[in-house]
Formats: C-alpha cells, sequence, structure tokens
C-alpha cells in the first residue's frame, strides 16, 4: 500500500523494508490511511482510529525452576471499543513489543468489524521466548501475567485469546488466575481455551479453516478449479496445516508446506494429514520424506496457483515480491505483507487476500465460543463448522462486491468494510464529554 497521505497508484516515497522490517503499527496506520483515502469519511475519526484507547505495560517477574527471578515485560494494547468489548489474542515471543501489539490491536478492530462481530480490538503479549521455558515456568508466568491485567480483561471489557506463543492451555490458566480473584469461573473472560473447560469445539482449527474457504472462494472468482489447484504455504501450524488439510481433502495439490527450520516440496501433492502439524509434533515438516526440499524462501517464490504465508509476519517485502509467481495470495499469518510488498503485488496485477478476512475464522469462532460461554451451552462441531462456513460466506460476499465495484485492492475493499462499520458506530454515539 502506499504511505500515509498519498493516494492510490503513487509511487511509494519512503521504502521501509530494506534496513529495518517494517513495524506493525508502521503497515497498520498506512493500510488504515490508504483505506481511509477511497471512503468518504470523517477525517476526525481517521486520526482518533489511528491511535490505541489505552496501552497497558506490565511488569512480569517469574520464578524460573532453579530459584532465581526473571523479570519480563507484558502489555495489553487496547484499540477501539466503539462496537463492543476489546478482543484479541495474546503473544508470548521475544519480539513483542508496545508498537507491535498496538498495531496488532488495530488489525483485530478491522477483523472484527469485517466479520461484523460486536468486539473492538486488542492484542497483548509478553516479550518472551517461550521455547526457553517449562512448562511449570509458562504457567506461573501466564497466571502472574493475568494478574497484573486482571483489571483491565473481562468478559464485557476485554477478552483475550491464543495468537502465537499461546495455546488453550494457556487460555485454561489464565482463565483460572482470573476466576480465582473473581470468587466465581468466568468463562467468557478469554476464548480458546480447552472445551473441558468452556472452550468451543472447532476454535483451534478456525483460523486454518477460514484461510481454506476464503481460498477455496478466491479460487472460483479467478475462475479456477480447486481441483486444478497448486498450493504452498508457509507455517505449519494451526493455521498453515489445517488450511492445507482441508484444501487437499477439497481436491486442491498441496505442493510446499514449511515450518521454521525450512519446507518439503512435492510436486504430486504431499500427504498433508500425515505430517504432523507444530502442535501435534514441534518442527516435525523436515523429518518427513518428501522428493524434494526448499528454504522459507524459495517457498515464497514457487511457480504455484495458490500462496499461503501462514507463519510470521513481514515475510513478502519489496526484495521478494517480484519474484513471487504464484496468482493469488491469501494471508494466513497477521501482517505476513509490508506496505512496499502490496504495492509492487497491486501494480503487478497479483491479487492479496487480506489477512483480516482470511483468519478471521479464528475469531469468529472466539465470538461462538463467547456465546457458548454466557449461555452456559456448548455447540457440536456440526454447528460451529455451519455458523462459521455462513460467517466466512456473508465477510467474503461483501468484500467481494467492494472490490467489484471499486477499483481497488482486495486489501483496501475489506478495509473499506470495515472502516464504514466502525466509523457509522463513532458516528452513532459521538464523542464524549
Ligand atoms: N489471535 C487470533 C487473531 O489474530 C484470534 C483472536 C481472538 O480470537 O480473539 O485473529
Amino acid at each position: 500500500d502506499s504511505p500515509s497521505g498519498s493516494t492510490h497508484g503513487d509511487e511509494p516515497t519512503e521504502s521501509t523494508d530494506a534496513a529495518e522490517p517494517e513495524s506493525a503499527l508502521g503497515i497498520a496506520r498506512r493500510q488504515l490511511q490508504h483505506a481511509a483515502d477511497h471512503l468518504d469519511i470523517d477525517p476526525n475519526i481517521v486520526e482518533r482510529l489511528s491511535h490505541p484507547k489505552k496501552v497497558h505495560e506490565v511488569t512480569v517477574p517469574v520464578k524460573r525452576d532453579d530459584g532465581t527471578v526473571e523479570v519480563f515485560t507484558g502489555y495489553r494494547a487496547q484499540h477501539d471499543s466503539v462496537r463492543g468489548p476489546y478482543k484479541g489474542g495474546l503473544r508470548y515471543h521475544p519480539e513483542v513489543t508496545r508498537d507491535e501489539c498496538v498495531g496488532l490491536g488495530m488489525w483485530m478492530t478491522w477483523k472484527c468489524a469485517v466479520m461484523d462481530l460486536p468486539f473492538g480490538g486488542a492484542k497483548g503479549g509478553v516479550a518472551v521466548n517461550p521455547k526457553a521455558l517449562s512448562a511449570e515456568e509458562k504457567e506461573r508466568l501466564t497466571r502472574r501475567f493475568a494478574e497484573e491485567i486482571r483489571g483491565v480483561i473481562g468478559p464485557t471489557v476485554d477478552i483475550p485469546a491464543p495468537d502465537m506463543g499461546t495455546d488453550p492451555q494457556t487460555m485454561a490458566w489464565l482463565m483460572d488466575a482470573y476466576s480465582m480473584q473473581e470468587g466465581e469461573t468466568v468463562p467468557g473472560v478469554v476464548t480458546g481455551k480447552p472445551p473441558v473447560v468452556g472452550g468451543s469445539e472447532g476454535r483451534d482449527e478456525a483460523p486454518g479453516r477460514s484461510v481454506a474457504i476464503i481460498a477455496r472462494e478466491a479460487i472460483e472468482y479467478y475462475e479456477n478449479e480447486i481441483e486444478e489447484t497448486t498450493v504452498a504455504i508457509q507455517g505449519y501450524g494451526s493455521v498453515g496445516a489445517n488450511a492445507a488439510r482441508l484444501l487437499d481433502e477439497w481436491g486442491a495439490t498441496v505442493v510446499a508446506v514449511s515450518d521454521v527450520n525450512g519446507g518439503i516440496y512435492d510436486a504430486d501433492g504431499l500427504d498433508t494429514h500425515s505430517i504432523p502439524s507444530h502442535d501435534q509434533q514441534p518442527e516435525a515438516v523436515m523429518q518427513h520424506d518428501a522428493p524434494g526440499a526448499v528454504t522459507n524462501a524459495e517457498l515464497l517464490e514457487l511457480d504455484v496457483d495458490v500462496l499461503i504465508p501462514a507463519a510470521l509476519g513481514n515475510v513478502l517485502t519489496a526484495e521478494n515480491a517480484d519474484d513471487v509467481r504464484a496468482a493469488i495470495i491469501i494471508e494466513g499469518a497477521n501482517g505476513p505483507t509490508t506496505s512496499a510488498a502490496s504495492q509492487i503485488f497491486a501494480e503487478r496485477e497479483i491479487p492479496v487476500i487480506p489477512d483480516i478476512l482470511a483468519n478471521a475464522g479464528g475469531v469468529t469462532v472466539s465470538y461462538f465460543e463467547w456465546l457458548q460461554d454466557i449461555n452456559r451451552r456448548a455447540w457440536s462441531l456440526e454447528r460451529v463448522h455451519d455458523e462459521l462456513e455462513a460467517e466466512m460466506l456473508t465477510a467474503w460476499k461483501v468484500v467481494k462486491d467492494e472490490f467489484a465495484t471499486r477499483d481497488v485492492t482486495w486489501r483496501d475493499a475489506a478495509y473499506i468494510v470495515a472502516l464504514s462499520r466502525i466509523a457509522e458506530a463513532h458516528e452513532a454515539r459521538g464523542l464524549w464529554p
């Protein structure tokens, strides 16, 4: 996308991804401005939306197994709550920063609005390498972090969920720590919990499922047959593995998948079900027998119909965007494409279906989970699948209609849908006091 203040189609005046990676906040702000340029939207509201409502920074001391105490920094960035309680994941990753949480929190606001969920956006996390912690240390970290942010979260205030480096077990600890202090079990304070403590069936696989549904719709939109489609997927965690397996089941040929160590390649299609996902067995992709191997960088440049970056942010950059040969890109990860790369893809007319639509199945089933917690009644997996399918198709249709009627990118189309809804809500509520 072009930088803030410029109009669609301008050359970027600032290239940020050559020297140092562009921050999530930088990308999120540019994307907001870029989309706002296409809309008759009050600039005061755009200005308001380019800042978070509140950012909480906390110190999290943790007793290590050897008895020493290590101190970590945690964040919860609450971006906007005009449409409902703040909603978004918690990350355990060494590179978690205040700005990253703000940028990712902004994306959650748009994501919830594209899906028309009654939530705002937030993101948080702890700057820590979770791989260096034992399970007991991770539990102590989570409980202490929960205690530090207890006053600013809650089932009607701000509802965390899993993200990079956190999982259903992390959410169970968080829910328990919060509930112990409240004096009652409060399942609705977090989503992505194990079903046995109020989690939803199908939540784990939901982001990958939505990526697969959106990929299927995009393949059809561009008049291709899924049975004749080749797919490369970077990342074999919950998003990548579930998307790969569903597309494989629906007839696509998944030729390459990867994890942090690199990828495997088979022109005839990999048996995605026999490759353990990260949750089943961490870093198992390279141990799987396959005719070929690719690096993570090579995977992004494979000659495939559909490319799905489903691991880290900032992997498609000005450096490699010209070498991407895929016909369609579906963003499985949050923020895999830098602003400069988006601009190149727009010029090359390679459609990029954005994260805020493609991986929104996660937060959508989080919403279902929250409803189940409030009603104290679990849904069947079949119901979750059916309702997710319906929500994804509804969102796809509104975004597709914007895309088809305006000369914009898919990302702009999704932002236009989201921003219009958010701006309307801000206008209706007004500024107080
Ligand atoms: N962390 C996920 C995301 O980025 C899910 C957030 C949620 O369910 O609240 O969309």
